[in-house]
């Protein structure tokens, strides 16, 4: 996720709006074109066309870890099983033997890209 500030010129005022917007996507500017673009392809006759003035990153990877723990808790003996799960989603996943700082490996399941940060939603 990124945090950004898009400053859009309304031509015929010469207003500047700013608005935020948090969106999963790696080129705000790009966005935003396309965002005004849009917009003046669908504006009418009574809107005035805008132009895009500049975006301003806010904030970058807002994104929440997920929040491992071990399955069978903190004081499991069998150190061969090293199962986890997000306490906050439910999501699982696995340190490798010997892991140490190691992060936790998403089970299969929860590979795709989408679940690498904690979105907080229940999914399992
Ligand atoms: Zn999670």
């Amino acid at each position: 996720m990124i945090q950004f500030q898009v400053q859009i010129k309304v031509l015929n005022c010469g207003t500047i709006l700013t608005e935020d917007y948090t969106k999963d996507i790696s080129d705000p500017e790009q966005w935003a074109r396309e965002m005004i673009s849009r917009f003046n392809n669908d504006c009418g006759s009574h809107q005035s066309r805008r132009e895009l003035v500049g975006i301003k990153v806010t904030g970058e990877d807002m994104n929440t870890l997920h929040d491992w723990q071990r399955e069978g808790g903190e004081n499991y003996r069998d150190d061969t099983v090293k199962n986890f799960f997000c306490v906050t989603c439910g999501i699982t996943g696995k340190k490798l033997q010997n892991g140490g700082s190691n992060p936790v490996i998403r089970d299969f399941k929860w590979r795709a890209k989408k679940y690498h940060y904690c979105d907080g939603e229940r999914k399992c």
